[in-house]
Order: C-alpha cells, then structure tokens, then sequence
C-alpha cells in the first residue's frame, strides 16, 4: 500500500480495541460528559507537541493562527466538532494511534471492564482516551493534516470491528490546514452535548485549566473562549481554593477522585521551579503493573516538554502533576534529562 493510494481501506482494529468499544458503545455508564475532557486532553496534547517540535524546527508553526482548540456543534447535522491546529497525524500516524491501544496494562484493563459489575467506574480511572467519544458517537470522522505535510486523511469508524482511511476530499483538505477535525455524529440520547450552555459546562468542570485557548463556536455569533487557560500551578496559593486544586487534579490525571495530598510549592534560587504534585485517592487499577510508569509532567517555562521523564523515583509512580521549570533550556533532549543538576535537585 502506498500512501498515493486515494481509494479507502478498511482495517480492524486490535481486538482489545474492538473489545473496549463494544463496552463503550453498550455502556449504560453514565458519565459520558468526559468524552469532551479525552477529545480536549488530546488537541492541547496535539498542540503541545506542535510547540515541542518547532523549537528545532519553526517553520512547522509557520504564519498561521495562533495554537488553539475550537468545539463547534451543528444542530442541524447533529454534529459535534473538536478541532485543533496542533501536530495532526499522516495516515500511518492515524491507523496506529486510532486503532489499537499503546498504553501499557490494557489487556488488564479490558479484562477488569468485562469482570466487573460497576467495571465502566474504571474508565475514568484507566481513562479510555479517544474510544470514549463512541459513548455518545454512532458514528466518528477524523480529518487530519499532520504540520509541514501537504496530504491530508481521513478515519472513519461507526465503532465495530474496524475504521476506513481515505484521502480527504478537496472540501475537508481545503479547511483543515494544519492539525486535526473530530466529527462526531451524535447518538439520539447525546444531542444535549450540542447545547452551548452544556459544552461550556462540561469545559468550566473538566477542562478550564488546559493552557491553550479553547473556542466554543456557535452556530450563530462569534467564537468565544470559554476556559481560562491560566497554568494554574503559576498561581500562588492564597488565591486558591480546595475546589481549585480538585479542578487542576482532576485534569491534569485524567481522574475522577479527589486528591488525597496536595502539595504545590515554588524553589526560587539557584534553580526556578514550579511544583504541583497530587497523590490520588483512590487506588489505581493498574499499581501493580510492573511497566507501569511515573506521569509527571515537565514544562519549561509553560511549555510542555514530557510525562516521561522519571521526576520521581519509580516507588512514587502514582503521584501525578507538574514541574514547571524557569532555567531549563527549552530544548532540553533524553540525555540530559538524566543527568540533569536541577532535575536531580528537584528528585
Ligand atoms: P492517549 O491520549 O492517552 O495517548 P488516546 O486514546 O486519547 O490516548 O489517543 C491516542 C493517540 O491518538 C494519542 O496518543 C495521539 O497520538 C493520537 N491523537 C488523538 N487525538 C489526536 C489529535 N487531536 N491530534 C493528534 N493526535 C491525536
Ligand atoms: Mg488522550
């Protein structure tokens, strides 16, 4: 198969994958709101890494608009739409991230779902990522351009055994100029998410820490941001509330739980750094997953560098949040993320 190819394939996808989506698409779980939180984690991820690959390579930002997020519901096609100008995806990118799941301790997972009787509560716990947008999708259209690429794909799925990839048509190609369109067709019983009042209440919960702008686009009037987009981290602690906190964690872990430990403080001196740690409350499906892996995020003056950068040593492999550090270099590579005098500092 080559990539000039313009008529569609069709392609399974990994068994566990179909195995999670015929749970998700029977699922009589109830918190379907955080299909908007996975589709909005995965556009400022997207964009993150767009910020993360222009360092070295600026033109890949070139001249357009600045990084953003847009959601834009259309009644009359039933459609809901989270688009981002961040990194996008070439066909290949999208037949290996869209059709199987790299995360380590799925099979566990995926087992655990079907065993259990209140099993769905672990999808926020695991966080099932993209597959959860078929809670409240029949049917899903991806259309995406990866940055500096000319060719722009497609990835249709009704859930099932399997997705199609096919050139985009000149329409699609024509809009989407740099990153990623999701189209999803909503479910009879999801037409509430194309209300602006209920897309700006799920964003406000889960969302409203993401650091980049998101647009909620009605059908009539202007765009509007609708989330703060302030690192919150940054913010000194006098400001904020235990409702804050939770906010942040919730976000920042992809959990439902309330945190059981916060602990946010600022190093000034040799070294300048944020800190923003969380242990979770509840305990994590997979903490005995020996491949399992510290999440801590570091960010280099707000820009988000990696989550896999062992800040912590591996015994601590559940706390979750963020370093943000002044005096890193933001082109800070692998090996000097071992050896690093101030990472070794801040471990
Ligand atoms: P996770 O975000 O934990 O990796 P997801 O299921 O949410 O898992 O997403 C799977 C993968 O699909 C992501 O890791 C990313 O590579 C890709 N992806 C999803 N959404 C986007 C997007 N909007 N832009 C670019 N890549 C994306
Ligand atoms: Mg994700």
């Amino acid at each position: 198969m080559t990539t000039t190819d313009t008529a569609a394939h069709t392609q399974p996808f990994q068994a566990e994958v179909s195995e999670l989506l015929h749970l998700m698409v029977h699922s009589v779980y109830s918190e379907t709101d955080i299909f908007l939180r996975e589709l909005v984690s995965n556009a400022s991820d997207a964009c993150d890494k767009l910020r993360y690959e222009a360092i070295a390579n600026p033109a890949l930002l070139g001249e357009g608009d600045a990084l953003k997020i847009r959601i834009a519901p259309n009644k009359a096609a039933g459609t809901l739409t989270i688009a981002d100008n961040g990194i996008g995806m070439e066909r290949q990118e999208l037949i290996d991230h869209l059709g199987t799941i790299a995360r380590s301790g799925t099979k566990a997972f995926v087992a655990k779902l079907k065993e259990a009787k209140d099993g769905l509560g672990l999808i926020g716990q695991f966080g099932v990522g993209f597959y959860s947008a078929f809670m409240v999708a029949d049917k899903i259209i991806v259309i995406s351009r990866r940055a500096g690429e000319s060719d722009v794909w497609t990835w249709t799925s009704s859930g099932g055994s399997g997705f199609e990839i096919a050139r985009a048509g000149e329409e699609d190609a024509g809009r989407v100029t740099r990153g990623t369109e999701i189209v999803l067709h909503l479910k009879d019983d999801a037409k509430k998410y194309l209300e602006t009042y209920e897309i700006e209440r799920i964003v406000g919960a889960y969302s409203d820490n993401i650091l980049f702008p998101i647009e909620l686009v009605p059908e009539e009037g202007e765009p509007r941001q609708i989330n703060s987009a302030s690192a919150l981290w940054q913010r000194s602690k006098s400001e904020l509330t235990a409702e804050d906190y939770k906010k942040a964690y919730q976000q920042i872990a992809s959990a439902f739980d309330d945190p059981a430990m916060t602990l946010h403080y600022r190093a000034e001196g040799r070294y300048s750094y944020a800190v923003l740690l969380f242990a979770p409350s509840a305990k994590p499906f997979d903490l005995f997953e020996p491949s399992r892996k510290g999440r801590v995020k570091l960010y280099v003056r707000r820009v988000f560098i990696t989550d896999d950068a062992d800040l912590l040593p591996g015994y601590l492999r559940f706390i979750r949040g963020v370093v943000d550090s002044e005096d890193l270099p933001l082109n800070i590579s692998r090996e000097m993320l071992q050896n690093n005098p101030q990472l070794a500092q801040i471990r």
